[in-house]
């Protein structure tokens, strides 16, 4: 059973697809408010501050690619940008709006509420981390609402901060500091930078990568590019002047840390 209170909020001007989604979210448990407009969307946030948020790319008032920056201001939820157009998605790939999944219309509600899974699935902490994990897991948790401590077993093992070079990670609060300055990172951002520094001379490969963000069965590599380019500039940009990229890129294979004490 999913813990029932979890919420998300679905902003999307279709009707149908309002209705479709909202109720794919729904029967995974979640408590789903729907906005028809981007200023209704970031409204709802505002006032729910949810867990998940879905956003159409294409809305009346509003930009998708504004509303999803307005919303990282202020929300940590995950983000999955929905779009019509598959060459939409790629460009907005390339953009830092902070997205952390992207979908195609049109899409069935299984292949929804599979994304979802995968994204709750992931080892995390903070607030309601652990009862997402727990959750999305169905590691058969307590339906009341309420967490079994148990549940953040495997997160209480990880160490408490993690350094490699000029960049510090704790898990624990979900910060990463590139010498003293915090880093602005997206859930998906900082979970791919916690794998490559949980062994930072080991070469990740995209699939490896992929599967430890989103579990078994997926194929789209393209998305970890997407994202460790993402990471790459943000870190870059907070260290000095001509500092080297921390991630590397190995031809063919994957990506690893750089040497730690080349940047
Ligand atoms: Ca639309």
């Amino acid at each position: 059973m999913m813990s029932p209170t979890r919420t998300a909020v679905v902003v999307e001007d279709d009707d149908d697809i309002r209705e479709l989604i909202t109720h794919s979210l729904t029967m995974q448990g979640f408590d789903v408010s729907a906005a028809a407009s981007g200023q209704a969307g970031l409204e709802l946030v505002g006032s729910v501050d949810p867990d998940l948020v879905t956003l159409d790319l294409g809305l009346p008032d509003l930009d998708g690619i504004e509303v999803c920056r307005r919303v990282r201001d202020v929300s940590q939820a995950y983000v999955v940008m929905i779009s019509a157009r598959t060459d939409e998605i790629d460009r907005l790939m390339g953009l830092e709006i902070g997205a952390d999944d992207y979908l195609t219309k049109p899409f069935s509600p299984r292949e929804l509420q599979a994304r979802v899974n995968a994204m709750f699935r992931r080892p995390r902490t903070g607030a309601s981390g652990a009862a997402d994990v727990a959750a999305a897991n169905g590691a058969g948790g307590p339906t009341g609402g309420h967490v079994s401590p148990a549940a953040t077993a495997t997160v209480e093992a990880e160490p408490a901060l993690v350094r490699h070079g000029r960049i510090t990670v704790d898990p624990e609060s979900r910060v990463a500091m590139v010498d003293s300055h915090e880093a602005d990172l997206t859930r998906t951002e900082f979970d791919l930078l916690t794998t490559l520094m949980s062994a930072p001379r080991r070469v990740w490969s995209r699939a490896v990568l992929l599967e430890s963000l989103w579990g078994p069965g997926w194929s789209e590599e393209h998305l970890v590019e997407v994202h460790v380019g993402n990471l790459r500039r943000k870190l870059t940009r907070l260290g000095p002047a001509g500092m080297r990229a921390p991630i590397r890129t190995v031809r063919g294979v994957g990506y690893r840390m750089e040497e730690p004490d080349s940047f």
